[in-house]
């Protein structure tokens, strides 16, 4: 093993300056529990079958259980000082991250019901989201996957229309009815308990695919039915399905945003989860990197431990300075994100492309660090680039997200909400 730099030692999370007591204690305790709990769980289920990972023995619970242990929970995370708070969460989800992606993001979509209800200001939404375990966010559709992450129709064909949305909220007197399906990616999608729908909404003219509507649902109500898990390539312990309504009736109380507040609610949830995205992936950079360079210390060819050969040592810096990067870019946007009046998308969706983009390469750099035996199941690096390719295509495709911020660097009132 390499031996801590004498003259220069960094925190465990880089070159932070801002590493004060309290993140000390929660980064220990986060590692503690990325470690013990969540790598050896999520590769127990990276081997098992989608049904087996959503069945309720499934050792997948034993992390939810342990996780709300820990007592990281909406409510109190909103009750810390904006800068404080940043700098939790980007530990927390870096670590998950670095524990294990897939889990990372399950626990992460748990709390954005509570979270969506509470930044709309729904006492009711909020009742409903806390007495559920699991929860998750209901958006894309089976025929509108990055065209339901975009509202305001920016990367929209100029010949192109929407076309029919599958699944619609009618909006009538005081009650809600809910038709039609989400797409089988939804996050926690067969086990959530509560979700937060994104969905067209019917007023009473047809329904308005741009200004539609956010409900708290409660996926026991009646009419709500599950789609069988989806069986993936990454992300495997995080479970995914499709969620079907069949006139499903709830009080006007669920609406948390109606059409008036659509653009605003699409907006903040995108700028919440681009953020901890970029965080939970810089974490699974980071665990890519402490892979390889555990390996290229071990391994030895041309008679000497690989880190000895010259371009390894070259690879794994630049892989180093990426993981430093990511991790920096989305502490910064974050930080900023929490104390600015109003969230910079923009800067949201620079953390998401830059830390989902730094695991996919670090990982793949990793891989090959590892030769040949990168390539086979008995070591835990081909199933981090699984997880880090997926996390491309996950919260919008990244250059989805690009166009819509190119596009917003020439015209800033794009980006609206
Ligand atoms: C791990 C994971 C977790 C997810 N979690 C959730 C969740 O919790 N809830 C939820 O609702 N959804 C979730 N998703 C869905 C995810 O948001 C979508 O998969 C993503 O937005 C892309 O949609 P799509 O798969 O339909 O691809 P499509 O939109 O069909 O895109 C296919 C390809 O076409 C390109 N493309 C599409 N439109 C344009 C355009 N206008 N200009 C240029 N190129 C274009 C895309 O970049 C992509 O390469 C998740 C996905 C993954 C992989």
């Amino acid at each position: 093993m390499a031996q801590p730099d004498p003259h220069v030692q960094l925190t465990p999370l880089g070159a932070e300056p801002d590493f004060n007591e309290t993140i000390q204690s929660i980064h220990t305790t986060l590692r503690r529990f990325a470690n013990d709990v969540m790598r050896p769980i999520g590769q127990k289920l990276d081997r098992m079958t989608p049904e087996q990972v959503s069945a309720p023995d499934s050792p997948l619970w034993s992390v939810h259980r342990q996780f709300d242990e820990l007592g990281f929970d909406v409510d109190s995370l909103l009750a810390m000082e904006p800068a404080e708070r940043a700098r939790v969460m980007c530990v927390m989800y870096e670590e998950l991250g670095w524990g294990d992606a897939g889990l990372a993001i399950s626990l992460a979509v748990n709390s954005l019901p509570l979270l969506m209800a509470t930044l709309m200001g729904s006492e009711f939404g909020r009742q409903v989201a806390k007495s559920a375990k699991s929860g998750c966010w209901m958006i894309t559709e089976p025929d509108h996957g990055s065209d339901s992450l975009d509202p305001s129709r920016q990367i929209f064909h100029p010949q192109g229309a929407y076309g029919r949305p599958n699944c619609v909220v009618t909006i009538q007197g005081d009650e809600i009815v809910i038709n039609g399906q989400k797409s089988a990616w939804v996050s926690n999608g067969t086990i959530a308990e509560v979700g937060v729908l994104y969905a067209a909404a019917d007023t009473g003219n047809g329904p308005d695919t741009k200004h539609g509507a956010v409900v708290i649902v409660p996926l026991t109500a009646k009419g709500v039915s599950r789609g069988k898990p989806l069986d993936k390539i990454g992300q495997r312990a995080l479970n995914q399905g499709e969620i079907y309504f069949d006139n499903v009736r709830l009080s006007k109380e669920h609406l948390i945003a109606g059409p008036d507040r659509f653009l605003e609610a699409t907006y903040l949830i995108h700028a919440f989860a681009n953020g901890l995205m970029g965080a939970t992936f810089a974490g699974c950079a980071r665990a890519a990197y402490d892979l390889a360079h555990a390996y290229v210390h071990e391994r030895k060819a041309g008679g000497v431990p690989i880190i000895r050969h010259q371009s390894v040592a070259h690879r794994l810096f630049h892989m180093y300075a990426k993981v430093e990067a990511a991790c920096a870019v989305t502490r910064r946007v974050v930080h900023y994100n929490f104390e600015a009046p109003q969230m910079s998308l923009k800067s949201a969706m620079v953390a998401k492309i830059t830390g989902t983009q730094a695991a996919f390469d670090v990982a793949s750099a990793a891989l090959q660090l590892h030769g040949g035996n990168g390539l086979t199941r008995d070591y835990p690096i081909e199933k981090i680039f699984r997880d880090a390719r997926a996390s491309l295509i996950e919260d919008g495709c990244n250059e989805i997200l690009a166009i819509k911020g190119g596009y917003s660097l020439a015209n800033p009132d794009l980006l609206r909400p």
